[in-house]
């Protein structure tokens, strides 16, 4: 899988409608702090079905929305935006949505999806929300200080089995 675009409008301080384009060659995004790095970070996150707040930096989800300046109003909305080439090198599009008071909302290549859906499309690509890829500031240091079986998940989420965890699940569900 390959991510080539992401699109964030009123996600955190990206309150008016931005684009990254993720292209061959991209190494680095570089500011000062506070400029939003870590949240671009997030985004990705956020849109793959990520649904602890707290590793978000949150309190509650809503938490994502921008919260408003002292001269900007909060947002009503968050939308993140995630284009992707899949494993077959199809085109992947995945929409997460987020409305004070109603909750997320996911679309997958247009059509609307559960959260589980989109955990799937991304578990078997080892680029889950938690995937060994996407390594959050202070993450190595909650690896070293975690408790044995939080160490366990990590290390299955970086063996590749943690979508075989999603699917056993929802089989048990069913
Ligand atoms: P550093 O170099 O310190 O790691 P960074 O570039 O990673 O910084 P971020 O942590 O991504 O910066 O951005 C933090 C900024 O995002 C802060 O200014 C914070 O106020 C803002 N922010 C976070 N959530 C929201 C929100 N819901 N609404 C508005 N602004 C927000
Ligand atoms: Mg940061």
């Amino acid at each position: 899988m390959r991510f080539r675009r992401l699109k964030l409008s009123g996600f955190k301080s990206f309150v008016e409608p931005a684009e990254l384009r993720i292209e061959p060659g991209l190494t680095g995004v570089v500011g000062p702090n506070g400029c939003g790095k870590s949240n671009l970070l997030e985004a990705i996150r956020w849109v793959m079905g990520e649904s602890s707040p707290k590793s978000l930096r949150g309190g509650g989800m809503e938490d994502v929305i921008f919260a408003g300046t002292a001269t900007r109003p909060p947002r009503d909305f968050a939308e993140v935006i995630l284009s992707a080439h899949d494993s077959a090198g199809e085109e992947l599009e995945v929409v997460r949505r987020i409305e004070r008071g109603a909750g997320s909302a996911y679309r997958i290549n247009g059509r609307d999806a559960r959260q589980k859906d989109v955990a799937l499309v991304f578990a078997d690509a080892a680029t889950g929300a938690h995937s060994p890829a996407l390594v959050s500031q202070g993450r190595i240091a909650a690896v070293i200080n975690a408790r044995p079986a939080e160490r366990r998940a990590m290390l299955e989420e970086a063996a590749g089995i943690a979508g075989l965890h999603v699917r056993r699940r929802d089989a048990e569900q069913k």
